[in-house]
């Protein structure tokens, strides 16, 4: 099963993901070796472990001589572990301070050959891996994690096991990009939908996520925006399940440069530098907010709407010119990697004053606590929606609209509030009333078969007689003609629902 490094935007066979044995094969060496000099140069070289760690992966320790443990079905398996006599060997030679130690390897390379470690393989969870864990024949821990093969980074648990979706969302700053994701998250991980996202305990950005974003919003409070972290997006992954379907798939977040300091034109050695990404996302998220869109002048510090808004006092609104020419740097990465990326064009904040009443209800903005559970997209009812969206942007910002609309073909508009509220510090927790959460990640499962789609169909009766016939599947199971339809609405394309 492929999966996307979240760290390097590479994708990756899980059975070449690595574990990390440069602790252990240091400490087993140094067992052996009894010379102070020798033991020092050997004790340097394994402590400078970043630029060369000893890695082994899945498919070579899979292969290493075994005896399985008896239960058959293998969550634990057994194997006699031999040191990579070459590769430390190699790794010393690269080095210039190690002479003495490599005299010792040299010299003993029969002893270290003939040396034979009992490691355990463990396999913890289901899914489309073999082992995610290493352990000595103690039960010490060697390798806990698994890691990318390119850049050494640390993959998340469910990485490999299931189907993947690869997401990244982008915005300027402030406009709700990690409330975005959090409300999303939230709603599907409560409630008693269909769909279930689940973290993994032990990952470490999981928890992460968990301390500084999702206890923060289940409370209704804000998400704190450290200095060094505005907004930023938690590479984290989500074990997504579904009442009816078998297979579960993977959701990961990663986060790749939204923006490129206003420069026109495609600049290659940031297209090079982050190629991987735009070769492999599968779908992005691009936020926005009422502020935004109307492009409200002046500080946060002269004006109560913007600060009302979440924005820091000296901070402006980002202005058209660098909105959309940052628009049209992105989709110029991504063409020039051939891509056609779907975008959902979040408008969050809809709960706000900027908006009145009357355009709350005119452009279906926001209704207090309606984030309906659905088991199916009905896609009159969501091409409706979103367009309904797209004219209030179109109202208050067409050049920006026009820009969107020639840089992504494939995209929609959602309007969301993740809070229902504007959520203030120190404050009292307060409870969410969340507007349309979930909806971005329904279009996203539809678009990937994985949501059912509702559909109402022409149908030729007797005597000719038009008919009209309800129909529900996955999308890849309508006819190829009913089924372009279907993305024309999905995608916006055109200025009616026609099928
Ligand atoms: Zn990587």
């Amino acid at each position: 099963m492929r999966c996307m490094c979240p760290n390097c935007g590479r994708k990756i066979d899980s059975s070449h993901l690595t574990f990390d044995f440069t602790e252990y094969i240091g400490n087993e060496i140094k067992k052996m070796v009894t010379d102070g000099e020798t033991r020092a140069d050997c004790e340097a070289l394994f402590n400078d472990w970043q630029e060369t760690p000893l890695l082994e992966n899945e498919e070579t320790l899979y292969s290493y001589p075994s005896d399985l443990n008896g239960n058959g079905g293998v969550k634990e398996k057994y194997v006699r572990y031999q040191l990579p006599y070459d590769r430390i060997l190699k790794r010393a030679k690269s080095g210039s301070r190690n002479t003495k130690f490599i005299q010792w390897m040299e010299k003993n390379r029969e002893r270290i050959e003939k040396k034979e470690m009992s490691l355990w393989l463990r396999k913890t969870g289901d899914g489309d891996i073999k082992v995610n864990q290493v352990l000595t024949k103690d039960g010490e821990p060697v390798a806990m994690v698994r890691r990318c093969p390119e850049c050494y980074g640390v993959m998340s648990y469910w990485a490999g096991r299931y189907p993947e979706i690869a997401l990244t969302v982008l915005g300027g700053p402030r406009t709700s990009k990690s409330t975005t994701l959090t409300a999303c998250a939230y709603a599907f991980m409560t409630g008693n939908g269909d769909i279930r996202w689940e973290g993994a305990k032990d990952d470490k950005m999981w928890q992460f996520f968990q301390k500084n974003y999702l206890d923060y919003y289940r409370k209704g409070l804000p998400i704190k925006p450290t200095d060094d972290q505005d907004d930023k997006i938690p590479k984290i992954s989500f074990k997504v399940t579904f009442k009816n379907r078998n297979t579960p798939i993977c959701l990961t977040f990663v986060d790749i440069p939204g923006e490129f300091n206003g420069d026109q034109g495609v600049n290659q050695k940031v297209y090079q530098k982050y190629k991987n990404y735009y070769d492999n996302i599968d779908f992005i998220w691009y936020c926005t907010d009422p502020a935004e869109i109307r492009q409200l002048e002046g500080k946060a510090a002269e004006m109560e709407q913007l600060q009302s808004l979440g924005y820091e006092r000296d901070q402006e609104i980002v202005k058209n010119p660098s909105l959309v020419s940052n628009m049209r740097n992105l989709s110029g990465f991504f063409a020039c990697a051939e891509r056609h990326v779907p975008v959902v064009y979040i408008l969050g904040k809809t709960d706000s004053d900027i908006i009145s009443e009357d355009e709350k209800q005119e452009f279906g903005l926001f209704k207090a606590g309606i984030d309906p559970v659905q088991d199916v997209l009905d896609v009159r009812r969501f091409y409706d929606q979103s367009k309904k969206v797209r004219s209030y942007i179109d109202k208050h910002n067409r050049q920006l609209l026009e820009e969107f609309e020639n840089d992504f073909p494939d995209r929609c508009y959602i309007a969301v509030s993740a809070y229902g509220f504007y959520p203030k510090k120190n404050r009292e927790e307060r409870e969410l009333c969340s507007f349309n959460c979930r909806m971005p990640f329904y279009w996203m499962l539809a678009l990937r078969n994985c949501l059912d789609i509702r559909l109402v169909v022409e149908k030729r009766g007797f005597f000719g007689r038009i008919q009209w016939e309800e129909q529900v599947h996955a999308l890849g199971v309508f006819p190829g003609n009913i089924r372009e339809g279907i993305l024309n609405n999905l995608y916006m394309h055109g200025s009616n629902y026609r099928i």
